[in-house]
């Protein structure tokens, strides 16, 4: 019997936002998901949550599914671990070297490999380093050789960078915004690895980048600005030559300066094809750079729209995302502008909110039941950005959460505040319900996420309205940010290929 192909796979997955102040260590990863070997194995079982509370099936779900379909008998899974945390600040120095240590060190344990899958969200910063996902794959790299296949999926709003390309066999980037393709995108990338392992294909990356730091809500895959580009890319797809097409539409709180959207063609075998394919979706993207994203209302605005809202609210609720504070994009979650609005502007409208504050927390951890209560909150992690504010009610409920720790609720008469330990991630019903807090009670609620909110509230939502308050994740956070050159919108520049030919290091 010949030797059976063997294919390590993992996952170090973090969305940072590079303004934060807050740090992301290691513990973060423990706290939502830290799996090791045969236990990673079952959780990528198709009816087995892979990120329970948050995805039954991801990317390396698909992976293996991919594996065990094409690969069948002539395939060996060795799964490494996964490590996956809320998003939020950047990676302490420590906690990238404690991944950098780790994966070379299970590497090497497993022995040999022919192929590795690494799933990663691609957008991950690290304290003295802006790309800390290539020195992972730099990890990978000098454990297996230049010439293992590498396969990696990342997030659309990944950072495609020189040193990730340079590193990388295979390319796969999510198809969809709000995102709802982790595990189709995961087998994809996956079956390309099979395949290439088993030589029935040769992978070939092509890719362009775009000096344009642009996102929010014309971004969306099946709105009118994108919705052509998204058909381009499956119409490049029917070519059997070409593998995978992949556009990056940018983080925009990374603080890489080479920051921008990117296209990436993998093509078997065709480079010249590839190259063109990523110029041709290069120059329609950016033919869309000025449909710029539209103007959000202040948090009194947004209130005021609610109140409007009368039939929907009674049909169900209004979902406010203060989209200066969104947790689902790395913010710490603490802003009080918002709460603050809610409270003085807000009277008579049951409104649900979440405010970060672990102080608050233990403070009121010891408090009865029932007891009036008179608090500040907020102001603890970024103090100059979000200005304590004071709250009097009554304190409701305390629980154990699964992903931010302690919870407290305190009923600030139509408020009803859920000051959490960690990052609240406020976009799901279940965010409030599990605190007893019923959603379609509610006349508003507020989330912390910009899109994916609204495929979990779908049911109960009858009007979003985005507010912008002032944090780490505004849209414009470009003007706080250094570039290595003109970008857009910040500057007028002419033409994209300049910056791409400099970026890539082609001549
Ligand atoms: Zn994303």
């Amino acid at each position: 019997m010949t030797r059976r192909l063997r294919l390590a796979f993992f996952r170090i997955s973090q969305e940072t936002n590079a303004l934060s102040p807050v740090r992301t260590e290691v513990e973060d990863f423990r706290q939502a998901q830290l799996l090791e070997g045969e236990e990673l194995l079952r959780m990528c079982g198709r009816w087995v949550a892979e990120a329970p509370g948050f995805l039954r099936n991801a990317e390396l779900s698909g992976f293996v599914r991919a594996a065990r379909e094409l690969g069948g008998d002539r395939v060996e899974l060795v799964p490494l671990f996964s490590a996956w945390a809320v998003p939020g600040g950047k990676l302490s120095a420590r906690a990238q070297r404690w991944f950098c240590d780790k994966l070379e060190a299970d590497l090497r344990a497993v022995g040999p490999v022919d192929g590795v899958f690494f799933s990663m969200h691609g957008a991950m910063g690290a304290e003295g380093d802006h790309d800390p996902e290539a020195a992972f794959l730099r990890v990978v790299r000098g454990v297996v050789g230049p010439d293992v296949p590498v396969a990696v999926t990342m997030d659309l709003h990944a950072h495609l960078s020189a040193s990730k390309v340079d590193a990388s066999t295979i390319i796969a980037a999510y198809r969809t915004n709000p995102h709802r393709d982790h595990a189709r995108v995961g087998y994809r990338a996956g079956a390309i690895l099979v395949r290439t392992v088993l030589g029935e294909v040769r992978p070939q990356l092509a890719w362009r980048t775009l000096p344009m730091v642009l996102g929010g809500g014309t971004t969306m895959d099946f709105l009118p600005t994108m919705r052509p580009l998204f058909r381009a890319m499956r119409r490049m797809e029917r070519d059997p030559r070409v593998l995978y097409v992949s556009l990056f539409m940018c983080h925009l709180w990374n603080d890489s300066p080479d920051l921008g959207w990117a296209t990436c063609v993998v093509t078997d075998g065709a480079p010249q094809l590839g190259e063109r394919l990523a110029e041709e979706l290069a120059d329609a993207a950016w033919g869309v750079r000025h449909r710029l994203p539209p103007h959000f209302p202040s948090s009194g605005e947004a209130i005021r729209a609610a109140r409007r809202a009368r039939v929907r609210r009674r049909l169900g609720t209004v979902c406010i995302s203060d989209a200066s504070d969104m947790v689902g994009a790395g913010a710490t979650g603490e802003n009080t502008r918002l709460v603050k609005a809610l409270l003085e502007e807000g009277k008579g409208l049951v409104s649900f909110a979440p405010i970060r504050d672990a102080v608050v927390v233990e403070e009121l951890w010891g408090v009865p039941l029932g007891s009036e209560v008179s608090t500040w909150v907020g102001g603890k992690l970024a103090p100059e950005e979000n200005p304590p504010l004071q709250v009097r009610g009554v304190l409701r409920r305390k629980e154990h959460t699964r992903t931010f720790g302690r919870a407290v609720v305190v009923d600030a008469d139509h408020l009803k505040l859920v000051v959490t330990e960690g990052p609240p991630l406020a976009m799901r019903p279940s965010f409030y319900k599990d605190l007893g807090l019923r959603p379609w009670k509610a006349d508003i609620c507020v989330v912390k996420s910009l899109f994916p909110f609204r495929l979990y509230f779908a049911l109960l939502n009858r009007k979003t309205i985005y507010a912008r308050t002032r944090g780490n994740t505004d849209l414009d956070a470009y003007r706080r940010l250094t570039f290595d050159g003109p970008v857009h919108p910040k500057d007028v520049v002419a033409d994209w290929r300049e910056a791409d030919r400099r970026r890539r290091g082609a001549t």
